[in-house]
């Protein structure tokens, strides 16, 4: 084998290498957790939602979470439809707290439940958003931004799981003709980004705004709301910034 040997200056003197790979900085979102389930490391919660956030997030947001306060996830058993919930922070002041069921440690809830965090603390998201967390919200109103949710999911994750279905299974109530909750979810997969890109940022915020109304998600429906997210949509004007 041919060795090059390392080059040096007029001078004699070791001429470093430049590398032309850019290293990607990291920025891990700062993240602690009370754990109220005995089975459960509260070590091993942290670094998973830490890998999902570094993945799904990008720079600009988690430097923004973090600033604003960090995560902090309360690991806790919750009621049967319940797998997690973003509860905020208190009095606007401290972390960004989530509650998360040890059954649903996954890259879908963390993803699904950090751009609830998202919507309320990014500067950078559109108008809907803020309007969309501005308690109490209508039935129609929630359904909406669950389904905008859903779909931003579904568009940064690294991988669908299509046993996590829970939305899908209500449009599958509403709209027995069509294909399984596990088809439609992957369908909008492909409909968003096709299998392998995964944005983030700004840019998942807009492919979901700009696919959503084509999207299986988007006939999602809380039982007792009177419209469709695709139909509660068109009821909005969107500013974006
Ligand atoms: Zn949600």
């Amino acid at each position: 084998m041919k060795k090059t040997l390392p080059k040096r200056d007029r001078k004699g003197r070791f001429v470093k290498k430049k590398s032309n790979i850019l290293k990607a900085k990291t920025t891990n979102l700062r993240t602690t957790a009370t754990i109220c389930n005995p089975n459960t490391d509260p070590k091993k919660v942290v670094r998973a939602f830490r890998d999902v956030t570094s993945q799904n997030l990008s720079q600009r947001e988690i430097r923004g979470l973090t600033k604003s306060g960090g995560a902090h996830l309360i690991v806790v058993e919750l009621d049967n439809r319940n797998e997690a919930a973003y509860v905020g922070r208190v009095d606007g002041k401290g972390p960004h707290i989530f509650l998360i069921d040890p059954r649903f440690i996954s890259e879908e809830t963390f993803t699904h439940e950090v751009i609830h965090a998202l919507q309320q603390y990014d500067p950078k998201r559109p108008s809907l958003d803020k309007e969309l967390t501005i308690y109490p919200l209508s039935w129609e109103d929630v359904t909406l931004k669950e389904a905008l949710t859903e779909a931003e999911t579904i568009a940064r994750v690294k991988k669908i799981d299509p046993t996590a279905d829970n939305y899908y299974k209500d449009i599958k109530k509403d709209n027995p003709q069509y294909p399984s909750e596990k088809e439609m979810k992957k369908e909008d997969r492909k409909r968003l980004t096709g299998e392998n890109d995964t944005p983030k940022g700004e840019k998942s915020v807009k492919i979901v705004h700009k696919k959503f109304k084509n999207l299986r998600i988007s006939k999602f429906k809380y039982p007792k709301s009177k419209l469709t997210a695709k139909q509660q949509l068109k009821t909005k004007t969107i500013k974006r910034r």
